[in-house]
């Protein structure tokens, strides 16, 4: 009876040991940070991580038992900034940043803002993210000069818009002070917030359209005012990673007039401490499925793989993407 009972457990505590070493063979885990869970990012990471099983199933079911199972996840996350900060922690493997940040985080350019990363890495860029005013109904708030004194919020720490927020502020010549008060709430809860009347206006970059903006204009009436100042036009014109947008008229119930802006472009960044088979592998999957990304939502219709791998992109390209792009006559 002893030996029976020392069999099973020898049995027992061998499985044991040996279930995790089977799981860590078998699996790679890696986590893709987005943004808000209204946002477009959280868009774009969920996207990935669907292609990636797709390649994967399909690969799998060709040589079973041979390849690794690659298992992905894109939580909701605080942005931009967030991402990058994680991703040079070994946190997260992959992350959506603005452009902006990208750029300055790679070169160190804005280090009170992101964390300075010269392993950060380029895999390629996705949707165009204008930066958007939007105002409060009744808020009698027509362009930069009539946010003074206003209820304004700049966006949670962490989140591109906050930074983004922040130089448009510089760029101006004002600081927090400007406005009657700031608030720091996050991408979900700041179009609640607006139609409550606890805030006047808030700041986003983000993809167009957006339901979290639609919740405000097509909601409660806010709209979107034009960011042409003198002072945003210096912006564009001294930095790379700028550009002049336009968001279309009819694209909320109240864009009634096309709205000048300027904006960044959405990328996708990794490490160079990550391996180049994992990149190389989401690469792949993204690139030969990327009709089924174009459909996951109207702010990817024009993804085209072409300048996917050159716009707003100021790190360099990790070398398990360059691995791809070359084979596929990209590069
Ligand atoms: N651009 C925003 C940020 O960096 C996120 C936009 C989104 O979630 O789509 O925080």
């Amino acid at each position: 009876m002893k030996k029976i009972i020392s069999t099973i457990s020898g049995a027992l505590f061998l499985f044991a040991i040996s279930l995790p070493i089977s799981i860590a063979k078998s699996a790679e885990f890696f986590s893709i940070g987005t943004g808000g869970p209204t946002g477009v990012y959280f868009q774009v990471g969920n996207a990935i991580c669907k292609m990636v099983a797709k390649i994967q199933s399909a690969e799998h079911g060709r040589k079973k038992g041979t390849a690794k199972a690659l298992r992905c996840s894109a939580p909701s996350t605080g942005g931009s900034t967030y991402n990058i900060g994680q991703i040079m922690q070994g946190e997260l493997q992959f992350g959506v940043a603005q452009s902006d940040w990208q750029y300055h985080a790679y070169n160190g350019t804005r280090p009170d803002k992101v964390k300075p990363f010269n392993g950060l890495r380029a895999v390629f860029s996705a949707h165009p993210e204008p930066f958007q005013i939007i105002t409060r109904k009744g808020s009698k708030i027509k362009d930069w000069n009539s946010l003074k004194g206003k209820k304004v919020n700049i966006g949670n720490p962490g989140s591109g818009q906050r930074g983004t927020f922040e130089v448009l502020m510089e760029a101006h010549g004002v600081d927090t002070g400007y406005f009657g008060s700031t608030s720091e709430l996050t991408s979900s809860e700041q179009s609640g917030a607006l139609c409550d009347k606890k805030i006047d206006a808030f700041g986003y970059t983000v993809g167009v359209p957006n339901a979290g903006v639609a919740q405000s204009t097509d909601g409660c009436g806010a709209s979107i005012i034009n960011l042409d100042t003198d002072a945003v036009k210096k912006l564009v014109a001294d930095n790379p990673f700028y550009a002049f947008a336009t968001i279309p008229k009819g694209t909320y119930k109240t864009s009634k007039k096309d709205v000048t802006t300027f904006g960044v472009m959405a990328s996708v960044v990794t490490s160079e401490a990550v391996p180049e088979d994992l990149v190389y592998a989401v690469v792949k999957a993204v690139f030969e499925n990327l009709d089924d990304f174009k459909k996951q939502h109207p702010a990817f219709a024009n993804l085209n793989p072409k300048k996917m791998i050159v716009d707003g992109l100021s790190a360099p390209l990790h070398p398990g993407a360059v691995k791809y792009y070359k084979e596929k006559g990209l590069m």
